[in-house]
């Protein structure tokens, strides 16, 4: 795509050009596999010693177009659709980490990321040290080993709405000679773009925003192209020396700035198979038409709802970094100037009781285990997503008992507003 054209432009054109007398929009290739003429031509994209479709495993054109329309949102040079952003984020680390391995991961992360840091990948023998996105220079540099291969982190931290100083962290990150990947899921690229800011790698739920309207799980990884593998060439073995399931290529030789993306399409999706179907991306690509404008009204509702909480007196306080006062405004200011997410966190008074009340009195938003929907939603992570956590847990990653999650929809604010009032009178 012509890389001048405005992101609302690309949103609708990027990644599928109609042929003539061709389907305007991407169609949907429901098949698994493909034919070809001769045993050769085949046997050539095994090897990767050619492109094209064999087996939907590795590569689908539906899932094709609307990755390709993601990488250009963010400005990046290649991007694979996953099953789920769970499977997103597994791969982008897996893809660099193996046993005896060790990554930085921030401590106010989405839950499920949490779990894969702390639980599931140590059980693979690849550690992960979490530390807060405000810590120090000193602290963040403290937390770097000889084998750590990448820092892991969200722009907007789910549920905490913490937002991360990208350039520190990257500038950290690059120091000790590893990427930073950047978890966008709630920014969105149409409130902020990571790699403009020295990110290397970046993650998606494209369950969130993206889709917008609870239809499909799905999650994206998005390389920049920009992290150069070969100057720290013994950190990153699998992308610098022969792979041996593929007749020894080596992937920073054969596929340059496509090295990463190439490798966690060829080898991930092949050995571990996470892939959406061609139909769940067709519904993506549909749902990316309309982000712009969706994710403009999701933040000027949630800074409507924001202002309302704010000045009520159940509320003892409103975590949302697009108000003013918020400790996180000015780094939205700097990395989101448009907009954050539709997103707030409020912590009620009362505790864990009053929040259970305010939820059950609601009658438009409904509680649901979904955040970033057309629909307004809410939730309680003590009780909800985050239930597995210890108290001391839930303090780490700046939950309190009260909190309440609130996943401002694309409604009309008034009856959003009317609903939050009529709410919290049963508080
Ligand atoms: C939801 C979410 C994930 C996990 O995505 P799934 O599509 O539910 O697997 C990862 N990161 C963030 C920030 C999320 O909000």
């Amino acid at each position: 795509m012509n890389k001048k054209l405005k992101l609302e432009t690309k949103c609708i054109h990027s990644g599928w050009t109609p042929s003539n007398g061709g389907p305007r929009q991407i169609p949907i290739f429901q098949s698994t596999t493909f034919k070809y003429d001769s045993a050769d031509e085949m046997g050539k994209l095994f090897d990767l010693e050619s492109s094209g479709y064999f087996y939907t495993r590795l590569q689908n054109p539906t899932n094709d177009a609307v990755a390709a329309r993601i990488a250009d949102l963010e400005g990046g040079v290649g991007a694979i659709l996953t099953s789920s952003g769970q499977a997103a984020t597994f791969y982008s680390i897996f893809n660099i980490c193996e046993a005896g391995d060790h990554f930085i991961c921030t401590s106010e992360i989405y839950g499920g990321t949490f779990n894969l840091g702390g639980v599931t990948l140590k059980k693979l023998g690849i550690d992960c040290t979490f530390i807060s996105a405000d810590a120090s220079d000193e602290e963040l540099n403290a937390a770097f080993r000889p084998n750590t291969k990448l820092v892991f982190a969200e722009s907007i931290s789910n549920p905490a709405l913490v937002v991360l100083d990208i350039e520190r962290f990257a500038k950290a990150a690059h120091a000790h000679g590893v990427p930073l990947i950047v978890d966008n899921t709630f920014a969105t690229p149409v409130n902020c773009r990571p790699f403009e800011w020295g990110a290397d790698i970046v993650t998606h739920s494209t369950t969130k925003y993206m889709d917008g309207h609870a239809t499909q799980v799905g999650g994206c990884i998005v390389d920049s192209g920009n992290f150069d593998w070969n100057a720290h060439k013994e950190k990153f073995p699998g992308l610098t020396t022969p792979d041996d399931s593929y007749h020894g290529i080596i992937y920073t030789e054969k596929f340059g700035k496509l090295a990463y993306i190439t490798k966690a399409t060829s080898q991930l999706m092949r050995d571990l198979g996470s892939i959406p179907s061609p139909f769940n991306c067709f519904l993506l690509g549909v749902n990316l038409e309309t982000l712009p404008l969706r994710v403009e009204r999701h933040c000027s509702n949630a800074l409507a709802i924001a202002r309302f909480l704010q000045s009520h007196p159940k509320i003892a306080a409103v975590h949302y970094p697009g108000l003013p006062g918020d400790t996180y405004y000015d780094l939205a200011q700097k990395y989101m100037p448009n907009g954050t997410c539709g997103v707030i966190s409020a912590e009620l008074k009362g505790q864990r009781e009053s929040a259970v009340r305010f939820l059950d009195s609601l009658k438009l938003a409904s509680i649901a285990t979904h955040v970033a929907d057309a629909k307004t939603c809410v939730l309680h992570p003590a009780s909800h997503t985050h239930r597995q956590m210890t108290d001391q847990q839930l303090r780490d990653a700046g939950i309190s008992p009260g909190l309440i999650r609130l996943s401002i929809g694309i409604e009309h604010i008034d009856d959003l507003l009317e609903d939050m009032e009529q709410a919290l009178e049963k508080a």
